[in-house]
């Protein structure tokens, strides 16, 4: 039933030397073009969606194509998912091929999957924003399944490998419906989806700490074993247990709308500052009524140049900043998780 077949990453080629061995054990092992395990009497069905392929390279930076480790990725997380007893997994590519978005879905209905996972990895215009983000359906009981599933992968993927979460998300588009073509879809077809964005890979923090062999390794067993917990799975292989497992309560919303408009404030206040070291005391303070707020920056020359992003929860909190000269002044942008942001008022630290 399983087909065996080498995966050949077109990631820079010095990038893999050292794990090679390793990666291609595992990616030799089992590859998906057909279920992989059917052994219990009414197996849960899933579909993983390595994004793009072929001409579609989606993200590229530094030599990585985001086609590229969507497809590793998603490969090991249906092996690894293949260790787990009642479950059938199938993916919608195991090549570098290009599969149109209508097809992917479409899949997902003609083996009647229980969930639709699209795998992918994250880029911005400005390279600033780093950590992973799910995105899920706006509707009903679709967005209630798709915000459990990401609340468990999220926490996972924070927990387990420190990468900051962007949290769950829904995006509309003009008509009023899900903007991404694959949750649509599936939300049509009556099949709970999401789309996983792993991290940022254009982002130097988030491509120097997280973009390698073994951590896109681990991020394919933090998605399997999420799906694992969501589905309350259990592996004797892995000598996991998950059938208590108890998913997050999540209201059931006629439609979650995404947020439009910027974070409500942004405060800043002096509380102390040290013109010798040259470091400023102050209390920063932000809301967001409608998200949640998931970084700050500051600026020491009224909005000219901005520090790099702060990982920041919203709320009053102390920080200490360094300053370069004691005529700095402090500005803050607070930036909620969709990436809008409000600009504080400006202090004098030093008077
Ligand atoms: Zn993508």
């Amino acid at each position: 039933m399983q087909t065996i077949q080498m995966i050949v990453f077109s990631m820079k080629r010095h990038f893999f030397q050292s794990v090679s061995i390793m990666l291609c054990a595992i990616l030799c092992m089992s590859v998906l073009a057909t279920p992989i395990c059917a052994d219990a009497k009414e197996p849960v069905v899933v579909v993983l969606d390595p994004g793009h392929g072929g001409e579609s390279e989606g993200a590229a930076y530094n030599g990585i194509f985001e086609k590229d480790i969507n497809l590793s990725v998603a490969l090991m997380a249906g092996y690894y998912l293949s260790q787990f007893e009642g479950i059938t997994v199938y993916l919608t590519r195991t090549d570098d091929v290009e599969v149109p978005l209508e097809d992917r879905p479409k899949l997902a209905l003609d083996v009647n999957a229980d969930f639709f996972y699209s795998i992918h990895f994250n880029a911005s215009d400005s390279h600033a924003l780093y950590g992973s983000e799910v995105w899920v359906s706006a509707f009903g009981e679709y967005y209630t399944e798709g915000y459990q599933f990401a609340n468990i992968l999220l926490s996972n993927m924070s927990s387990q490998l420190g990468i900051y979460s962007r949290g769950c998300k829904t995006r509309l588009n003009s008509k009023g419906t899900d903007y991404y073509g694959v949750i649509r879809l599936c939300t049509s077809y009556g099949i709970p989806s999401c789309i996983i964005e792993h991290c940022h890979i254009d982002n130097g923090y988030d491509y120097d700490n997280y973009i390698s062999p073994e951590i896109l390794q681990q991020m394919a067993y933090q998605d399997a074993i999420s799906i694992a917990m969501y589905f309350g799975l259990s592996s004797k292989t892995l000598g996991l247990d998950f059938s208590d497992y108890e998913r997050v309560p999540c209201e059931t919303p006629v439609r979650h709308d995404p947020d439009t408009t910027p974070p409500d404030y942004a405060i800043v206040a002096p509380v102390s500052a040290d013109a010798s070291a040259k470091t400023a005391t102050v209390v920063i303070n932000a809301l967001d009524s409608n998200s949640s707020i998931k970084y700050f920056s500051y600026s020491l020359n009224q909005g000219k140049t901005w520090s790099a992003l702060i990982p920041y929860g919203g709320g009053p909190i102390i920080v200490t900043l360094p300053l370069q000269r004691a005529s700095d002044t402090i500005t803050i942008a607070a930036y909620n998780q969709y990436d809008r942001y409000t600009i504080s008022n400006t202090i004098d630290p030093i008077p």
